[in-house]
């Protein structure tokens, strides 16, 4: 693959997820910085995580969680990108989140401190937390306020994506998904124990677990 064709996937991947604005930006950093960029499964544990290259693996990657909304992503991407830069220039001499990661932190997010990336309200909040940034995004409760604002507030899905055995709410009570009977569902009402079939296309809004 040519330098240009990596580039155009990158930004391909990069727009499903991150501001419009920033896709350049940040797609030059991943060449820059040279990481495999992974898009991963939601974890609760964190938003995204940086591995240097080891043994081997001889590429350093950054994680990301999908279902981050575009301003969380690229503050996470960043942070993690902040990760790969100390790395490269001090190895594991330095602390995780030292001063040496804080500084390549703002140095980074400077490129996108403006309002054609972020809302008002992000940027505002941004703007205070990079004077002494915490180790994540999340721990920075204010920040998490404002950007928790920005996330899709239900997951609503049809009834027919479920798995058997999946949870769901539907008119505000809570089921669980039994299986396909002829051409409908059979779910059963948590709070009654009682059977109730469904048809596949009604809209439900999932249940984290
Ligand atoms: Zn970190």
């Amino acid at each position: 693959m040519t330098r240009e064709q990596l580039i155009e996937r990158n930004k391909q991947v990069l727009r499903k997820y991150i501001p419009e604005k920033a896709i350049e930006r940040i797609s030059e950093m991943i060449l820059e910085y040279d990481f495999k960029l992974i898009i991963k499964g939601d974890r609760r544990s964190k938003w995204g995580d940086f591995r240097a290259s080891y043994g081997d693996r001889n590429y350093s990657t950054i994680t990301i969680n999908k279902s981050l909304n575009p301003y969380s992503f690229l503050i996470t991407l960043v942070h993690e990108i902040a990760h790969c830069k100390t790395y490269r220039e001090f190895g594991n001499k330095v602390d995780a989140h030292g001063r040496e990661w804080k500084k390549n932190f703002q140095i980074l997010m400077q490129h996108f401190l403006n309002t054609d990336v972020f809302p008002i309200d992000v940027l505002y909040v941004l703007r205070k937390h990079l004077q002494n940034p915490l180790a994540s995004a999340n721990a920075d409760v204010e920040l998490y306020k404002v950007l928790m604002n920005y996330d899709s507030k239900e997951k609503v899905v049809l009834l027919e994506y479920l798995s058997d055995g999946q949870k769901f709410i539907f008119e505000e009570n809570l089921y669980q998904r039994i299986g396909l009977v002829r051409k409908r569902i059979e779910c059963v009402q948590l709070s009654t124990n009682k059977k109730y079939l469904f048809s596949p296309i009604v809209e439900v809004e999932l249940v984290e677990e």
